[in-house]
C-alpha cells in the first residue's frame, strides 16, 4: 500500500516594514545594538498601556486586498497567554476569532501546468516576541528584546497544496506580493519571513485528511521544501510499518535533514485566549478600505503585459524583469534615460540587466541596491549597443572595467574610453582577414565542417569573436564565415 497523496497548509509570519513597533514608539530597525529599541510598553512593565500603530492596520489591509480577502470592518485583539523568558509580558497580543482579513486566495504558477488557486483562510495582526540567543555561550542564554512588539501579520493558507513544489511556489508568490506592496523587505536571513508547515498524508482518492503534524519555525524556502519531504516520508514509513501518526509539533534539523517531535498533543498549550482589555476595537470603514485599494501598486502580471506593450521586449524578458520589483523599477529608470527610445534600445537594456548585471550580482553576491553602476551609464551602454557601436559581447568587458570606477563621472570616462577601444568593427576586409586566419589555424575542423558537421560554425564564430576581442560585428562574421567555408 503506497500513500501518494498528501496535504498541507502553511502559516507565514511576515514582519511589517513599519518605522515603529505595533503598540509603542520604539524603532523596528534590525541592526540596532541589543536591547536598545525597548521601552516600558514593549517590555511589558505593569501599568503601561499599548496603543495600536495605524500603519500595521494599513499594511494588513493592503495584503488582504492583494490576496483577494474580505476585510473585516470590526476586529478585536486577543491575549495569547504563555510564559517564555523572551516574552516578559507573559502574553502575546494577537487576533484570534476575528482576524482583520479572511477568505481570500492567490493563484500560483506551476511548471507545464495550469495555474492553481490556493485559498487564504485568514490574515491577522500580532506582535513578535524577543529573541533568545543560545549559541553565544555554552552555558548561558542571552536575550535581545529589540524584537519584542515588532509588528507581524500571520497569513494562513487552506490545505490546498499537494506537493513541496506547490508549497515553494506559494511561498514565492506570498513573498513577491509582500515585497511589491512594500510592507516587508523579503529578507529571509534576517527572519523577516518565517513559516510553519502542517503536513498529513492520505491514500490517493481519499476525501479525508490524515492526522497532521506541525513543523515549526522554518526560516528558508529550501528548509520548507526539505522539511515537508522528510516529514512526508516519516509519516508514510510509520503507517506502512503498522504504526500511526500522532498529532505532534515538530522541529526540522537541516543538518540531519530530519524532523523530530518537540511536543505531543497532551503537552499542547492552552493559551486561554481572551479579548485584550487594553486596546479598543479596530473599526475600518468602506472609505478607509477603498482609499487603500486605490493606492495598491501595479502587480507583476499587469506590469509584465505593460512592459511587452510599451517597451516591445519579449515575454520571457518581461517575465524575468518583473519578478522582482526593484529590478522592474531599475529597468524603467534606465529606459527613461535612453537617448534612442526604440524597441531595439529597450531590448538592449533588458539584455544587459538579465545577462551582465545579474552575472555581477551573482559573482559578487550583492543585491541590486548595492550595485553602483547608475541607470544613466547603463542607458549609455544600451544606446551604444543598439546603435551598433559596440557588440553585446563587448558590454561584458565594459562592465568589468566600470566596477573599478567609484563615481558616476569616473564611470562615464571609463565607458567613453572603452567604447572607443571596443567599438564594433563592421569593415568587411578587416573581419575577413580574421576569418581567414582562424580557418587557416583550424584545418581539421574546416575539413569536418565540409563533410557535414555544420554545427562547427559556432566554434569558428567563437574563435573569431575572441580574436577580435568581441569587436567584430557578429552579423558580418556569420556572412563572411559561411562565404569562406563554402568557397
Ligand atoms: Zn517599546
Amino acid at each position: 500500500m503506497r500513500r501518494e497523496d498528501w496535504d498541507k497548509w502553511l502559516e507565514v509570519h511576515a514582519q511589517m516594514k513599519t518605522k515603529t513597533k505595533a503598540f509603542c514608539k520604539c524603532s523596528t530597525q534590525f541592526h540596532s545594538s541589543p536591547n536598545s529599541n525597548v521601552c516600558p510598553v514593549c517590555l511589558g512593565y505593569p501599568g503601561t498601556l499599548p496603543v495600536l500603530n495605524e500603519e500595521l492596520v494599513n499594511f494588513s489591509i493592503r495584503m488582504g486586498l492583494a490576496t483577494n480577502c474580505k476585510i473585516r470592518e470590526l476586529s478585536i485583539f486577543a491575549r495569547k497567554n504563555y510564559f517564555y523568558p523572551d516574552l516578559t509580558k507573559g502574553y502575546q497580543i494577537t487576533q484570534f476569532e476575528t482576524p482583520i482579513c479572511f477568505d481570500g486566495f492567490i493563484n500560483i504558477n506551476l511548471k507545464d501546468k495550469e495555474d492553481k488557486r490556493i485559498g487564504i483562510t485568514r490574515i491577522h495582526m500580532e506582535e513578535d516576541a524577543g529573541k533568545s540567543i543560545h549559541d553565544f555561550h555554552d552555558d548561558e542564554t542571552l536575550i535581545d528584546f529589540n524584537r519584542c512588539g515588532v509588528p507581524l501579520i500571520e497569513i494562513v493558507s487552506e490545505p490546498d497544496m499537494n506537493s513541496s513544489e506547490e508549497a515553494y511556489q506559494y511561498l514565492s508568490k506570498i513573498k513577491q506580493t509582500l515585497v511589491y506592496l512594500e510592507i516587508n523587505d523579503g529578507n529571509l536571513e534576517e527572519g523577516s519571513m518565517r513559516c510553519d508547515a502542517n503536513v498529513s498524508v492520505r491514500l490517493k482518492g481519499d476525501k479525508n485528511f490524515g492526522t497532521r503534524t506541525e513543523i515549526k519555525n522554518l526560516n528558508s524556502f529550501k528548509n520548507v521544501v526539505d522539511a515537508i519531504e522528510s516529514e512526508k516520508k516519516r509519516q508514510i514509513d510509520l503507517i506502512e510499518s503498522g504504526d500511526k501518526v500522532y498529532y505532534q509539533t515538530m522541529t526540522y534539523n537541516a543538518k540531519e535533514r530530519k524532523t523530530t517531535a518537540i511536543r505531543s498533543k497532551e503537552e499542547a498549550h492552552d493559551y486561554r485566549y481572551f479579548p485584550e482589555p487594553d486596546l479598543v476595537k479596530v473599526r475600518v470603514g468602506h472609505e478607509w478600505i477603498s482609499k487603500i485599494e486605490k493606492e495598491l501598486p501595479e502587480f507583476p502580471e499587469a506590469k509584465k503585459i505593460r512592459f511587452v506593450k510599451d517597451y516591445l521586449i519579449s515575454e520571457t524578458d518581461a517575465d524575468e524583469l518583473t519578478q522582482d520589483k526593484v529590478f522592474a523599477d531599475f529597468f524603467e529608470s534606465i529606459a527613461r534615460q535612453l537617448i534612442n527610445k526604440s524597441g531595439k534600445s529597450f531590448r538592449a537594456v533588458a539584455n544587459i540587466l538579465r545577462v551582465d548585471v545579474k552575472r555581477i550580482l551573482n559573482e559578487k553576491k550583492i543585491s541590486l541596491e548595492e550595485f553602483h553602476v547608475s541607470n544613466l551609464i547603463i542607458a549609455m551602454i544600451a544606446d551604444s549597443v543598439s546603435a551598433g557601436n559596440i557588440s553585446a559581447t563587448a558590454s561584458k568587458e565594459i562592465f568589468n572595467l566600470l566596477l573599478e570606477g567609484k563615481t558616476e563621472e569616473d564611470q562615464k570616462n571609463i565607458f567613453k574610453k572603452a567604447e572607443e577601444s571596443l567599438s564594433q568593427v563592421s569593415d568587411n576586409s578587416e573581419i575577413e582577414l580574421i576569418v581567414k586566419k582562424i580557418l587557416d589555424e583550424n584545418p581539421k575542423e574546416v575539413e569536418r565542417y565540409k563533410i557535414g558537421e555544420k554545427k562547427l560554425a559556432g566554434f569558428f564564430v567563437g574563435k573569431i569573436m575572441q580574436e577580435s576581442k568581441g569587436r567584430a560585428n557578429p552579423k558580418i562574421v556569420n556572412e563572411l564565415l559561411i562565404k569562406n567555408l563554402e568557397a
